[in-house]
């Protein structure tokens, strides 16, 4: 119980390591996320970030090390996995909206099938996560319907909708329109204000100055630096980090 300042992290990855054949994606990874805190993952393509944030969640499986959720090393499969699963939502680069279900409807089904939530207060609860993001008007609209901006925040929706006890955001931003990008992110600063755990793979600085605790920076499957925002911004310590940071400023 004394692990940052005398509080439990709510993930700790311990020596983690994973293949893709011959590919050594994630070498060695130590790494925790305090509650409440937002974490930002930055690096160039290719250096695990995703295999690091879909482990966490253990839509990849790791080959030796451990990952601690809440208490309790992540379970290789069965409901305690998916209990665990479902308490970590995932906001994807791509929205990965159910198309052929409305706006609510995507909100809705994840407490209705998985929690077994009634209907009713789903949906009541669908309404009031719409609201907070911005999109209640749209609701009884089709994916199809809504701008990429408006689907990634119908996407941040449904995930809260799961009462998550951590959103992991892999590149959120990065398939929008430039103009879109930053309704997204003031969605999720809002999140970061009221206290959600969150592990954000993002290049948006912008971001992560206001909104970060802490900065890791990843490239070759290795954690190379970890600093708060502005330290890394403005005085990385690395070769590394300076010279991806030169190509993304
Ligand atoms: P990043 O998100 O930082 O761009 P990824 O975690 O997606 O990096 O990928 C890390 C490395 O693992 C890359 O070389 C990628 O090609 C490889 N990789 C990712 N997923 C798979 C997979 N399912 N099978 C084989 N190789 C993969
Ligand atoms: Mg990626």
């Amino acid at each position: 119980m004394t692990e940052n300042g005398g509080v439990t992290p709510l993930v700790r990855l311990e020596n983690v390591n994973k293949h893709f054949g011959a590919l050594h994606v994630l070498k060695n990874i130590n790494l925790t996320v305090s509650r409440g805190e937002v974490l930002v993952v930055i690096g160039p393509s290719g250096g695990g970030k995703s295999t690091l944030c879909r482990a966490i969640n253990r839509l990849e499986t790791i080959d030796d090390g451990k990952i601690v959720f809440d208490g309790q090393v992540l379970p290789e499969e069965g409901k305690a996995l998916a209990r665990l699963r479902s308490e970590v939502g995932m906001v994807f680069q791509s929205f990965n909206l159910f198309a052929h279900k409305t706006i609510r409807e995507n909100v809705t089904l994840g407490p209705v099938k998985v929690r077994g939530v009634s209907k009713d207060a789903a949906s009541k609860r669908a309404m009031e996560l719409l609201e907070r993001v911005g999109i209640a008007a749209q609701a009884d609209k089709y994916p199809a319907q809504l701008s990429g901006g408006q689907q990634q925040r119908v996407a941040i929706a449904r995930a809260l909708a799961m009462d998550p006890k951590m959103i992991l955001f892999d590149e959120p931003t990065s398939a929008l329109d430039p103009e879109m990008v930053q309704e997204v992110l003031d969605v999720m600063i809002g999140l970061a204000r009221d206290g959600m755990t969150m592990v954000v793979v993002t290049h948006e600085m912008g971001f992560a100055r206001r909104a970060a605790n802490r900065v890791v920076f990843m490239a070759d499957g290795q954690i190379v630096e970890e600093n708060t925002p502005d330290e890394f911004f403005t005085n990385a310590q690395t070769d590394r980090a300076r010279d991806f940071l030169s190509k993304i400023l």
